[in-house]
């Protein structure tokens, strides 16, 4: 595989992508430099989501596309934020008013367990009938200061117990190394070895 589109318009994400994916010498372009514009995210469950990205990056552009669905899933909250984590305060998207709503919605609970959860989805064209599908689970919990100033979304309050750190304040390196999207990636890359992709 020579060239990726990466069917997202989230800057952390698309950085995170360009890091793992650089050593592989696959060249990835964004959704965004090839004027497509965002999918739908109309499911309930995070692999419907990435789909559907997948699909309408790779329809659209005609390329191999590359989409990744993601959030963090509070066990106080019954999974919430979950798939709607990006938009968890409403429109536009911003990382800030999301984690005050966190916050709040936590105020109540001393149940603090949380883990963020990804799923890659690879389709070699827009009616790809066996998309590569790969997931990663990251566990911690929910800070109630931020610290940190690396990463991006929830990253400042996602406390790391063993770590003694929060996700933000993780190099990037040891992010892609503990994280859903690191893990999703290895696993991902391990089933386009198996098929021969490489
Ligand atoms: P999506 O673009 O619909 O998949 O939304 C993903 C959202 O989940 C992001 O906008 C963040 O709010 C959150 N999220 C996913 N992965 C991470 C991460 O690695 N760090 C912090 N927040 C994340």
């Amino acid at each position: 595989m020579k060239k990726l589109v990466i069917a997202s318009n989230n800057a952390g994400k698309l950085r995170e992508f360009q890091q793992m994916l650089a050593p592989l010498g696959i060249e990835v372009v964004t959704q965004s430099q090839l004027g497509i514009s965002e999918a739908e995210e109309p499911h309930i469950t995070f692999v419907e989501n990435a789909l559907e990205k997948a699909r309408h990056a790779s329809r659209e552009s005609g390329l191999p596309a590359l989409a990744d669905d993601s959030g963090i899933c509070v066990d106080a909250l019954k999974g919430m934020p979950g798939v709607i984590s990006a938009r968890f305060s409403g429109l536009p998207r911003s990382d800030e008013r999301n984690n005050q709503a966190l916050l709040e919605a936590m105020k109540a609970h001393d149940d603090r367990r949380a883990h963020y959860y990804c799923v890659l989805v690879l389709v070699n064209w827009a009616g790809d009938a066996q998309p590569l599908i790969a997931e990663g689970e990251w566990h911690g919990e929910i800070a109630r200061e931020a610290r940190g100033a690396g990463g991006f979304g929830y990253d400042p309050y996602f406390w790391l117990p063993e770590l003694g750190k929060m996700s933000a304040e993780l190099t990037h390196e040891e992010k892609h190394a503990i994280s859903h999207r690191g893990k999703a990636m290895k696993v991902l890359l391990e089933k386009l070895k198996a098929r021969g992709i490489e």
